[in-house]
């Protein structure tokens, strides 16, 4: 008997093994012509700049509903977002390949076919020779001399870089590190604490247990993680759920004792239709729900309009949200779909409650025209949709410890580290951050909403100490800017147990001075600070000397160092930016 099923998943294996070939092809034909992949991806994307109407030829009601070319490009210079650059020869060249305007935006294959991926295990395959070459061709600066290290890593790693994060932009900037795998790194189990038995929202179905949703202990939310979507083509390095989006592991219970159990997902309608129903009986019933994947915007647009029609009948309901690397993070179109936009409408008309999209948003860079273009799009819609951007502090991208480290090793002796060794080491780093997180903030108000939350790094390559005085001087009105619109919200570390915790300065100054809250073990340093929801959150992390151990904190958090930490930070923030107004100034000049 033939098996149809193996001959069509035979089909779909060989078109798929072809999806990993398309982008070294096109990479090897930039080279030719002595360019490289960024200028051939922003030609395609300078071509769907320019396919865009003109307000010329809208009519007036068009105009209200549809973002003209000279919108989009306006509101991308006055936020000085880069425009791409066009190369008509370069597109032409790749247009043979189906990589033009039109897919860039309306295909929805367009980003599988057109990432760089290098599966599980892929580096042992033959026929991803080509794909692998060109990981090492792009990115070989940041691996020098520990070429056998990442090789070990993307043994089991499932890299993916999608089409959009290749762009001039990102790839020159520390934003391409947000995709890039560390030697010997490891993801840390359910960091967030969404797998953990005692949260989870569970049903039964023929004696097998059902995820419906995670809950923490009277959280106002629930977090419906979509099974489908658990894997994300974002490809974020140090995904929070690294074990399922890179390492494909599977989502399971973990139970009080530690021992793990299975848990099984309906289809993600069902599954809302479910968890609608126990919610409607509920006594202390949350107000929000969280929609989460891995991505859960590529789950099939007919799904999502069921999952919308079941989500009317939950009249405890008031905020729905949507958690989505789509929009920053290279395939902002999804959100936009006609249908799905259509939906969301229709929704908000008969319910009047309100829709968020809660946006991964790792780095200024990832503010692309295209991004833009979806903002402006959603607003123009007409019916309050809010952005919520999240921005995860990781070292690399955002946060460089890495340097700090580096500086404080040259030093004599770790325990006679001075004052103005540490400020040394301290302040180019957090200049350099904070600079990055004012132009994200800065920007993201321009065109959205105020930057809404910042979060620690759950895979802990930085020290929560760094980030809380990050973010506290950047929270701080008088450093940089007065403008309270462009600062950040919140801060917070994602506890597994706890919900999350939000922190400042004052956090640091009770870890300094209260017995107990910072101890040094075994396994590094143990921070415990009480919660508002009256239980003491812990948290642990790698003691770093010179960062995160107490004396640091303390001296840290004295006032008078502190003074001189914010000025000092405050000094190189603003050279800095006389640097690169005469840089940009020097650029035009040879531009014209
Ligand atoms: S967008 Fe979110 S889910 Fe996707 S890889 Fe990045 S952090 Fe993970």
């Amino acid at each position: 008997m033939v098996n149809i099923n193996s001959k069509k998943q035979e089909k779909q294996k060989k078109e798929e093994t072809g999806f990993y070939l398309v982008l070294p092809k096109i990479a090897e034909i930039a080279r030719k012509k002595d360019a490289n992949l960024s200028q051939v991806i922003d030609a395609v994307r300078a071509a769907w700049i320019k396919s865009l109407p003109s307000k010329l030829n809208l009519s007036k009601k068009e105009q209200s509903e549809i973002v003209s070319r000279e919108e989009l490009i306006a509101k991308c210079k006055s936020m000085g977002v880069e425009l791409p650059k066009p190369n008509s020869k370069l597109l032409h060249l790749v247009m043979k390949y189906g990589m033009d305007s039109h897919s860039w935006q309306y295909d929805t294959n367009f980003v599988f076919k057109y990432r760089l991926h290098l599966p599980i295990r892929g580096i042992y395959n033959p026929q991803l020779e080509p794909t692998y070459d060109l990981f090492f061709r792009l990115f070989r600066k940041f691996y020098k001399g520990k070429v056998k290290g990442i090789k070990n890593v993307l043994e089991n790693f499932d890299l993916s870089i999608r089409p959009l994060n290749l762009c001039s932009s990102i790839m020159f900037s520390e934003a391409v590190r947000n995709f890039l795998p560390e030697i010997e790194q490891k993801f840390i189990k359910d960091p967030f604490g969404v797998q953990r038995r005692e949260h989870l929202v569970l049903d039964e179905k023929n004696g097998k247990l059902v995820y419906l949703a995670t809950r923490k202990i009277e959280h106002g939310t629930y977090l419906a993680i979509l099974q489908t979507v658990a894997y994300c083509t974002a490809g974020c390095a140090r995904c929070y759920r690294g074990e399922q989006t890179r390492e494909l592991k599977q989502f399971k219970a973990i139970n009080p004792d530690g021992s793990e159990s299975a848990i099984y997902f309906l289809p993600p309608s069902e599954q809302v239709k479910l968890l609608v129903r126990r919610w409607n009986k509920e006594k202390n019933p949350p107000e929000d729900i969280l929609f989460s994947g891995g991505e859960p915007m590529d789950i099939d647009l007919d799904e999502w309009l069921k999952i919308i029609e079941g989500l009317k009948k939950a009249k405890f309901l008031k905020f729905f949200r949507i958690c989505t690397g789509d929009l920053f993070l290279g395939e902002s179109f999804r959100l936009i779909q006609l249908e799905f936009l259509e939906a969301l409408k229709q929704f908000y008309k008969e319910t009047g409650k309100a829709i968020k999209f809660v946006c991964n948003l790792p780095h200024p860079a990832f503010i692309t025209p295209e991004a833009v273009y979806t903002i402006m799009t959603l607003h123009e819609a007409g019916f309050g949709i809010e952005i919520q951007s999240q921005t995860p502090l990781e070292e690399g991208v955002l946060c460089f410890q890495g340097d700090m480290q580096k500086k404080l090793k040259e030093y004599d002796g770790v325990n006679n580290i001075s004052d103005t060794q540490i400020l040394e080491a301290w302040a180019p780093s957090l200049a350099r951050s904070f600079k990055l997180l004012r132009e994200l903030g800065v920007k993201i108000s321009m065109v959205a909403d105020r930057p809404y939350k910042f979060i620690h790094d759950m895979q802990q390559s930085v020290s929560l100490i760094y980030t809380t005085v990050l973010f506290s001087l950047l929270s701080e009105p008088h450093i940089g800017t007065t403008d309270a619109a462009v600062r950040p919200t919140s801060f917070a570390a994602f506890m597994p147990k706890l919900p999350n915790l939000n922190l400042g300065f004052h956090s640091l100054e009770y870890l300094a001075n209260v017995d107990g809250a910072h101890k040094t073990t075994p396994n590094g340093i143990l921070i415990r600070l009480p919660h508002a929801f009256g239980e003491i959150a812990e948290y642990e992390e790698p003691l770093w000397i010179g960062i995160n151990d107490i004396d640091t904190l303390k001296r840290i958090t004295d006032i008078n160092f502190w003074k001189k930490l914010r000025y000092k930070v405050k000094e190189l923030v603003d050279k800095n930016v006389k640097y690169e107004k005469n840089k940009n100034t020097k650029i035009k000049s040879y531009c014209h």
